[in-house]
């Protein structure tokens, strides 16, 4: 499997590309900005984008996925819970003081159940509401990889005091689903560095039982 995990943004967003070597078929996950260097990316490894997932609607995430989309036909994917969030992406301009995207069209919703691929590299959706009510992570079993957007950070979790945001979901998301996966799984937060299941087990001040 292709895997380029890269900041992107004023945010540092962690983007990846995930690609078949063989088919060179591609997905892009939450293209929040610097789309010419996830273009360069695609054109180094001979990648065709089929799919734009967004892991959640917050504007650090899915600011580039038009621009994307423009650029490579792929149709845009996100949890229909994070529809009202698009709605406000002026707002969210504001707060963190970038330019407003302009507005975003989601092509198709997912949630826990669906399975988006890339070539022979199949992602499970699993929908974990709590920093936004449409919050999703890609769980590809074959590779051992999350990509776990804003629920799950190296060391913390993600901020719920946000619209759409439930310190009780978040919670219940974390240890009825994330924490269900296999300690060796490697996660790609949506924001610093990389992690795995197990370390968050053992020393996430968030996640560790009394
Ligand atoms: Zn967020």
């Amino acid at each position: 499997m292709i895997h380029e995990i890269f900041p992107v943004g004023p945010l540092h967003c962690n983007c990846s590309i995930i690609g078949d070597e063989t088919t060179r078929e591609a997905v892009v996950i939450d293209p929040g900005d610097d789309i010419e260097h996830v273009l360069a990316l695609l054109r180094k490894h001979k990648l065709q984008v089929k799919q734009i997932v967004i892991t959640h609607g917050h504007i650090d995430h899915v600011g580039g996925a038009m621009k994307l989309r423009a650029a490579t036909g792929a149709p845009i994917l996100l949890n229909q819970n994070d529809y009202a969030q698009l709605k406000m992406l002026d707002v969210q301009a504001a707060w963190i003081g970038v330019a407003a995207p302009g507005a975003v069209e989601i092509d198709q919703s997912l949630t826990t159940g669906d399975v988006v691929k890339a070539g022979a590299h199949a992602a499970s959706i699993l929908h974990t509401p709590g920093h936004t009510e449409g919050s999703i992570c890609l769980y590809f079993p074959a590779e051992k990889t999350l990509i776990a957007g804003d629920t799950l950070f190296a060391g913390s979790i993600g901020r719920t005091d946000l619209p759409g945001g439930s310190m009780e979901k978040i919670m219940q998301s974390l240890h009825g689903t994330v924490l269900a996966l296999p300690d060796d799984t490697l996660v790609v937060p949506g924001h610093g560095p990389l992690t795995t299941i197990g370390d968050e087990r053992e020393r996430n001040p968030f996640l560790v039982k009394g």
